[in-house]
């Protein structure tokens, strides 16, 4: 087996050399799917997997743009057009300084398998730029997002391609960058999920990924008969999927102790409340500053400058703010602290090592394509009312994303349960993967 695996990663790599995040994405999907792919005739043979790794579609273009000082910016953007499959590319946009192909192309393919276990017709996409948006204006932010789409209209579409929100893009950057679309098209359409709620927007999009995260460990609790009433939480970041897994593990009776950004961590020995965690709001979507303002406000509070939060005892960690954010130095840490169950809100936090030494030791941990599919479950739910032409309520629209985020609990049991033991990562990888393999199969060679 381990020899078939290492043909299949040598052959993707000779494609992909210098793009160590695809790889890893790749790597950990090829581990438990092709072990499951050759006991079954109807995918052996069929390069099913290999047809998946290779992008259908990559645009990069050039996003030029005047700044306050009327100078000119240059910055790179994407779309990788992953899978479509069993439906249009779906998946979000990034702006941040780091984002290149490699990080894309591996958002783009997790996003494969996420979609797919949502239910909802979405095939995988993912795009963005190397603009980093920090100190910059509303009026640049404005240009900027003007710019990217005068180029990205062209390829997108309500049939073809739809984008959403990710890392330095939310519902401001949603909003501008629609405004650029309508212009150009001549058309008010569901090209972009994350809108706002009068001009097309799911209610429930922005608290989706953090709520369904939390929802996805309150399921995995309970299948161990332990609930997250009561439980220390640790979690990391504090943009959207942060703020309102939060939110929404205070809501259930939690203790959230610790959020963080790029520049360290605040821990808060006594949690978060309702007040405390609008005052982090303020902070972060207002007044758009570091997360070490919330000292000032709450002096109990320790701010660790330059550091992850992960040696803070607690039951439970989430991870939701960037890729390869927890190391197994973290895991081990975590693990002494008598920590229960890691469940990734961002894409891919945790490392494979991580990973590996949480299922060694009995850590219950989910990968993000299954427990963080809820922000992208609500924006096919956002298309399914554009649609239509018509509003969900607020109660509708969140019984939904809890329908689905069960559902998505069930197919990671259905394929990951081996002997009594629950590999999440097993059960998501090949759950998603069998639902796109067979639409591949249906539509041919192509
Ligand atoms: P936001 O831009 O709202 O917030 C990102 C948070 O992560 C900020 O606190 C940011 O800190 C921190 N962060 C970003 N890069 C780094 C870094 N290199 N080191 C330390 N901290 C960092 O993004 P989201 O909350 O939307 O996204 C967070 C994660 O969740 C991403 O992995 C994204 O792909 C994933 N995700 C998001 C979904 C969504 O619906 N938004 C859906 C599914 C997954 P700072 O402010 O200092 O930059």
């Amino acid at each position: 087996m381990e020899k078939i695996i290492n043909q299949f990663l040598t052959e993707v790599n000779e494609r992909n050399k210098n793009e160590p995040e695809f790889m890893q994405a790749v790597t950990e999907v090829a581990e438990t799917v092709i072990p499951y792919i050759v006991t079954k005739d109807i995918y052996y043979g069929q390069n099913v997997l290999l047809r998946m790794a290779e992008p259908e579609r990559v645009i990069s273009f050039r996003v030029a743009w005047v700044d306050d000082n009327e100078e000119i910016q240059v910055n790179r953007g994407y779309r990788v057009q992953m899978n479509s499959a069993i439906g249009p590319y779906k998946g979000g946009l990034r702006f941040h300084p780091s984002v290149n192909l490699s990080i894309l192309k591996f958002l783009a393919f997790e996003q494969i398998f996420k979609n797919s276990l949502t239910t909802l017709p979405m095939g995988g996409g993912k795009g963005g730029a190397d603009f980093n948006p920090k100190g910059r204006s509303d009026t640049e932010i404005m240009r900027f997002c003007q710019s990217f789409m005068s180029e990205l209209f062209r390829h997108i579409g309500p049939n073809n391609d739809v984008p959403a929100g990710d890392i330095g893009v939310g519902g401001r950057e949603i909003g501008y960058l629609f405004g650029q679309y309508k212009k150009l098209r001549n058309e008010f359409s569901g090209v972009l999920t994350g809108k706002g709620v009068s001009w097309g927007g799911s209610l429930i999009r922005p608290e989706a990924t953090g709520y369904g995260v939390v929802y996805f460990t309150s399921q995995m609790l309970n299948h161990i008969n332990e609930s997250i009433e009561g439980k220390s939480i640790v979690i990391s970041g504090s943009g959207n999927v942060a703020q309102y897994a939060a939110e929404k593990c205070i809501n259930l009776g939690a203790k959230v102790l610790t959020l963080s950004d790029s520049s360290g961590y605040i821990f808060d020995k006594d949690g978060l409340n309702p007040e405390k965690l609008d005052h982090i709001m303020y902070i972060k979507n207002v007044k758009r500053e570091r997360i070490s303002e919330y000292v000032k406000k709450y002096p109990k509070a320790v701010f660790y400058s330059n550091q992850k939060p992960w040696g803070i005892k607690c039951s439970i960690a989430l991870p939701c703010a960037t890729q390869n954010e927890l190391n197994l130095a973290d895991a081990k840490k975590l693990k002494e602290n008598a920590c229960l169950c890691v469940c990734e809100g961002a894409n891919m936090p945790v490392t494979p090592e991580a990973i590996r030494f949480f299922n060694e030791s009995g850590v219950l941990f989910a990968p993000g394509k299954a427990s963080n599919a809820g922000g992208v479950a609500v924006s096919g739910l956002e298309m399914a009312q554009n649609s239509l032409r018509y509003n969900w309520t607020r109660k509708e629209v969140d019984s939904k994303l809890k329908g689905i985020m069960n559902d998505i609990h069930n197919s990671c049991l259905e394929f990951g349960t081996d002997k009594k033991n629950i590999n999440y990562v097993k059960g998501a990888n090949i759950a998603g993967f069998v639902k796109v393999a067979d639409a591949m199969l249906a539509q041919g060679v192509v």
